[in-house]
């Protein structure tokens, strides 16, 4: 098996080695990230400067390609220009915070896997619950387990799973749900600051944490302390409304 890794966090970033080496005991891996953090850049791509490529190492070892693109280039250049042919797996993450609800929307390491799967490659996006204190021991062992998995039973084509990981120890973790996207908008608020020149700017907040004892839902299941796994697919046609807007005589 050949697993292309990918994360929008970049290739320096601490969740790419971790789920980087872990892949690592059951395939080859072929590391192509962002050479610097590309956090909510969604599914950009670059049409409008060079791509540049270079070789990274760590720990003294060449760990992978560093480019100069969003996760989207990075799974489009490191399938056409540096595999030269489709992987078996594109796996994104793991991202610091977690990618439940319409976060999607926003998300470059859920990019990344949405590219893979828009190539027609069966893809996974890993998001841990945290953006402190991170232990990816759990959500990087899980990977492996789902990895197998989706090597072996496959993903319908345009079809690609997203996994959110609470930031918990193994024996905090309750389970694994199956679960549909969330809903909730993230609306956030912006708070108001003055610079140093006593220019005022603003600053996007995140989202506010919601509690519900619905588990079907990721946002809810990952907070009661669930690994969430949601089937995402790249059709975003609403098939109800396109049989109603038949009737509108346009
Ligand atoms: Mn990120």
């Amino acid at each position: 098996m050949h697993i292309l890794v990918t994360y929008d966090d970049g290739i320096y970033a601490p969740g790419i080695y971790a789920l980087a080496q872990s892949l690592k005991k059951i395939a080859k891996v072929t590391v192509v990230a962002p050479d610097s953090e590309r956090s909510s850049v969604g599914h950009a791509i670059t049409l409008s400067h060079p791509i540049w490529v270079r070789k990274v190492n760590r720990k003294g070892r060449l760990f992978g390609y560093g480019v100069s693109g969003t996760p989207a280039d990075c799974v489009k250049l490191g399938v056409k220009v540096i595999l030269k042919k489709n992987p078996d797996l594109v796996v994104s993450g793991i991202n610091l915070g977690c990618n439940d609800g319409c976060s999607i929307f926003y998300s470059g390491t859920v990019a990344g896997a949405r590219e893979g799967a828009l190539m027609g490659i069966p893809s996974i996006a890993f998001s841990l619950d945290s953006f402190t204190n991170p232990a990816f021991a759990q959500a990087a062992k899980f990977a492996i387990r789902l990895a197998r998995l989706v090597s072996q039973k496959g993903l319908p084509k345009g079809t690609f799973l997203n996994v959110n990981v609470p930031n918990l120890p193994a024996s905090r973790i309750k389970g694994v749900r199956i679960t549909t996207q969330g809903k909730i908008p993230i609306h956030g608020t912006f708070s108001k600051r003055k610079d140093p020149h006593f220019r005022e700017y603003y600053w996007l907040r995140g989202k506010s944490p919601v509690k519900k004892r619905e588990l079907s839902v990721d946002t809810y299941a990952l907070n009661q302390g669930y690994i969430t796994v949601t089937p995402i697919h790249c059709d975003l046609t609403d098939h109800e409304c396109l049989a109603s807007l038949g009737n509108w005589r346009l």
